[in-house]
């Protein structure tokens, strides 16, 4: 047996101190509470102490991008599970924009394969759909979930012939997830840059190049289809306002579409902050350059709504590292995408100071719970008895600085977040956040235990 004891324990809506007894399996065998008898170890049983700390479950993060196979020099299953770890996550669900993609059988199993060698926390994989496999999806037995680009540009992996795409909306057998942005709009904008500013395009840009109305029409006609097919349709990294009031209608129509939002939209908005009226393009350039992109305060405060209301059922992170270098680049050649997976909870736990309504149960709602209801992970997203025993220990009264190393001379109170991607730097690097990471388990293991912490 393994105990956790002295926690206060988030279950059932509820915060309770008391200890959690895990069994020889990695699950919860019970929860005992702080004024009930209390669990006598045996001499053979480890015992953790939380010191009081608070004990959520572990975050499922539904859309990841940890860049194995054949993109490791941006990340890969060890580095990237190792830092998602240090945020308090242990169950991932990775994206088939790999080398190769994963596309197929031979694939899929290779990354499972590699999976469990390489990483310290549970991953899921989605199988891409492409004009050769629309047809037998259902073959995919050990995939999470289909993953569809409708009409982006990612690689080989666009479905653009009409015929392929209704049958993956006709499916029943996988929840389809969907990056709705329109190509045309976003090609013709593109093109109207470079004959404005050729190689030069300014970043601030970026969001009326890859523009809300090319989300708008992709998600609509996603939604149409899936209101028509009855499809399990989880709409991507939702990042407009306008996209929130189709998804509340279209939800009414059929109760089987979900949608998320990640971090970073919640986080940043593109209206002016910095002294001299620049915004985060202009300051932060192709580091905060994601697709979709960052749009505006108002869709922000959209988002938040939608997030509080239940609208957006989830939140993922989207975690996409580059290299710097590659990030340094002209506009048209940066990549899109930034990593962030190591710091979601405590984004929202740092959004959720100005926002009472975003309490700790729904926090935990939109980022364990939900997630595992989406993806039909019926074994964690909750602290109860015979789930698994994943938990995020986590103090949430202390603040860290995002920081690439420790500095010599700490600043009093505050802890560090040391960034742990294997691309080595972070969107919101220097920034200070809400809460500190104190330990992860999974299966009743510790996987990461923060610096101060001896477990
Ligand atoms: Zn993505």
């Amino acid at each position: 047996m393994t105990i956790i004891r002295n926690v206060k324990i988030f279950s059932q809506g509820n915060i309770c101190r008391g200890e959690i007894i895990i069994d020889g399996n990695g699950t919860i065998a019970d929860i005992i509470h702080a004024e009930e008898n209390p669990f006598y170890e045996k001499e053979k049983d480890t015992v953790y102490d939380g010191k009081g700390f608070l004990l959520l479950p572990g975050i499922i993060d539904t859309h990841v991008h940890f860049r194995d196979p054949g993109l490791t020099r941006k990340g890969d299953l060890e580095t990237e599970s190792r830092a998602a770890a240090a945020g308090g996550v242990t169950t991932v669900l990775d994206m088939p924009n790999t080398l190769p993609p994963t596309v197929n059988e031979k694939a899929l199993s290779d990354k499972m394969e590699s999976a469990r060698e390489k990483s310290c926390i549970h991953c899921g994989f989605f199988i891409g759909a492409t004009e050769e496999n629309a047809s037998h999806t259902d073959d995919f037995t050990e995939a999470c979930g289909i993953k569809l680009f409708l009409g982006s540009s990612t690689g080989n992996m666009v479905l653009t012939e009409r015929e392929s795409i209704e049958k993956l909306f006709r499916q029943r057998k996988h929840v389809l997830v969907v990056h709705c942005e329109d190509d045309g709009i976003i090609s013709d904008n593109m093109k109207e840059a470079i004959e404005r500013y050729g190689e030069d395009i300014p970043f601030r840009l970026h969001p009326y190049i890859r523009s809300r109305e090319a989300c708008i029409k992709s998600t609509r006609y996603a939604l149409e289809m899936a209101v028509k097919y009855g499809t399990r349709l989880h709409i991507a990294h939702v990042s407009t306002a306008e996209e929130v009031t189709m998804i509340a209608k279209a939800k009414r129509l059929n109760p089987d579409i979900t949608a998320e939002t990640c971090v970073n939209y919640l986080w940043f908005d593109d209206s002016p902050s910095g002294p001299e009226g620049e915004n985060i393009y202009d300051m932060k350039k192709a580091f905060v350059k994601c697709n979709p992109s960052i749009k505006t305060e108002k869709d922000r405060k959209a988002l938040l709504k939608a997030v509080i209301n239940g609208t957006i059922d989830s939140v993922a992170t989207d975690h996409a590292p580059h290299l710097e270098e590659e990030k340094m680049q002209a506009y048209g050649k940066a990549p899109s995408g930034m990593p962030s997976i190591q710091h979601s909870l405590q984004m929202m736990l740092t959004i959720s100071e100005n926002e009472p309504s975003l309490t700790i149960g729904k926090i935990v709602e939109l980022m364990c719970g939900k997630p595992s209801e989406i993806f039909s992970l019926g074994d964690r997203g909750r602290i109860a008895r015979g789930l698994k025993a994943d938990f995020v220990l986590v103090n949430p009264e202390k603040y860290v600085r995002v920081v690439r190393k420790i500095p010599e001379i700490r600043e009093n109170d505050l802890g560090y977040s040391v960034i742990a991607y294997k691309c080595g730097w972070s969107p919101i690097e220097n920034e200070i956040l809400r809460g500190e990471i104190v330990a992860t388990f999974v299966e009743g293991k510790p996987v990461y235990q923060n610096e101060a912490y001896n477990l």
